[in-house]
C-alpha cells in the first residue's frame, strides 16, 4: 500500500509499504477512507519533533472504515465508519481515568500515531487501543465533516472547554489558522458576550469575516484597541493562545484582564518569557497545552446536531499519490490553503 513516510530530517516520500496487521487484541486496522496535513507534520519534516521515529508514516488526523478488530475490542466492528484519535491512551491509567488521555502513562500513550508509530497518509493504519482511539461516525455525518474530529477540532473543543468561558463574557481567540478557527467554533458554543479573533494574515481574517460575521476580527496592530473597546473590564476575560510565538504569547497576557484565564494552545518552537514582575497583581491562571483528546463522540454528536461544521476548512482536496503537491501548497500557505484533504 501507499504510505507517505519520514524517511529522516527534512524528507517524506511515497512509499510502498506492507499492509499493516494486528499486533495486540486491542487493536483495530482502519481503511483510511480521508486524511489531512497537519502543522505537526511540517514539524516532524523540519526536525523539530525528536522523538519522531525515521520510517514511519506520518499522518494522525484521518477517518476510515474499520477492517479488522482484535478479539478484545468492543466498541467498534469491521465496518464501522470511524474518526481516529490523534492520542493513543489506555483508558485505565491514572491519568486516563481523569481524562487527561493526553499525559496516559502507557509506553505509547499521547501522541504517538504518524509520530511514533505509523499514521494515517496511507491506504490503511492500525490504531492500538481501538475503543478508546476509535469513535464511530454518525451515518448523517460525512467523511469531510468528521475529517478534524481527533485532532485539531479536539484541540479546539478541549481548549474551549478549560478556558473560562462564560455566557456574555469577552474572549480573544490569537490565531485564526484551522486550529484557531476549530476553537472559534467551540468557543461559540458556550455562548460569550463577544469574540475578538486576532491574526496578522489578511487571508485568514477574511475567511473569519466570511464564515463568522459576527465575531470581531483584529490584527496584531489594532488588537489592544479592539480589546479594550468590547471588553468591560480592561481586557479579554478569557484569551486562547493558538498562535504560538513570542509576540503572541505576550499579547495573550497582556490583553487579558485581571483574573482571566490565559489558555496556551498553541505549540512554541522555544521557550517564552513569563515577565512575572510585568504582570503582578494581575492573578492570571495560565492553561497549558496539549490536548486530552476524549470527547470525539461528543463533537461528533454536535457536528450531526449541526452546531459545528468545519468543512470550509477544507480548502483544497488532492489523491494521496498526489500528496508531495499537497504539502507544497500547505507548506507554503499557497492558494488561500487551510486544510488540505487527502484521498487514498
Ligand atoms: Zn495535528
Ligand atoms: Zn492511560
Amino acid at each position: 500500500m501507499l504510505a507517505y513516510t519520514y524517511t529522516g530530517p527534512g524528507r517524506f516520500a511515497l512509499l510502498d509499504k506492507p499492509r499493516p496487521t494486528l499486533l495486540s487484541e486491542r487493536d483495530a486496522v482502519v481503511r483510511v477512507t480521508l486524511a489531512s496535513i497537519c502543522t505537526s507534520d511540517l514539524h516532524i519534516k523540519h526536525g523539530s519533533v525528536p522523538r519522531a521515529v525515521p520510517g514511519v508514516t506520518v499522518g494522525h488526523e484521518l477517518v476510515g472504515i474499520v477492517e479488522e478488530t482484535g478479539s478484545a475490542v468492543k466498541t467498534v466492528l469491521p465496518g464501522d465508519r470511524v474518526a481516529v484519535n490523534v492520542e493513543t491512551f489506555c483508558g485505565e491509567c491514572f491519568f486516563c481515568r481523569r481524562g487527561w488521555v493526553n499525559n496516559c502513562t502507557d509506553p505509547s500513550g499521547g501522541w504517538a500515531l504518524g509520530c511514533r508509530i505509523d499514521g494515517g497518509q496511507a491506504e490503511y493504519v492500525r490504531v492500538p487501543y481501538a475503543d478508546q482511539g476509535l469513535t464511530r461516525i454518525p451515518d448523517s455525518v460525512s467523511d469531510e465533516q468528521a475529517l478534524f474530529v481527533g485532532d485539531v477540532l479536539a484541540t479546539g473543543y478541549w481548549a474551549a472547554g478549560i478556558a473560562g468561558i462564560e455566557p456574555g463574557s469577552a474572549v480573544l481567540i490569537i490565531g485564526a489558522g484551522p486550529t484557531g478557527i476549530c476553537t472559534l467554533q467551540c468557543a461559540l458554543l458556550k455562548n460569550p458576550g463577544r469574540i475578538i479573533v486576532c491574526d496578522r494574515d489578511a487571508e485568514r481574517i477574511a475567511f473569519v469575516r466570511r464564515h463568522y460575521p459576527d465575531v470581531i476580527t483584529a490584527t496584531p496592530d489594532t488588537a489592544a484597541d479592539t480589546v479594550r473597546r468590547y471588553s468591560e473590564h480592561g481586557g479579554a476575560d478569557s484569551v486562547l493562545e493558538v498562535a504560538g510565538t513570542p509576540d503572541t504569547f505576550r499579547m495573550a497576557w497582556e490583553l487579558a484582564r485581571p483574573n482571566a484565564v490565559v489558555t496556551i494552545v498553541a505549540m512554541y518552537d522555544s521557550a517564552q518569557i513569563l515577565p512575572l514582575p510585568d504582570m503582578y497583581g494581575k492573578n492570571l491562571t495560565f492553561k497549558t497545552g496539549g490536548v486530552d483528546g476524549c470527547k470525539c463522540a461528543e463533537t461528533l454528536a454536535l457536528i450531526a446536531s449541526g452546531r459545528i461544521d468545519t468543512t470550509p476548512l477544507i480548502t483544497h482536496t488532492y489523491p494521496l499519490r498526489d500528496i508531495e503537491r499537497a504539502y507544497d501548497l500547505f507548506e507554503n500557505r499557497r492558494g488561500g490553503v487551510m486544510k488540505v484533504a487527502i484521498k487514498p
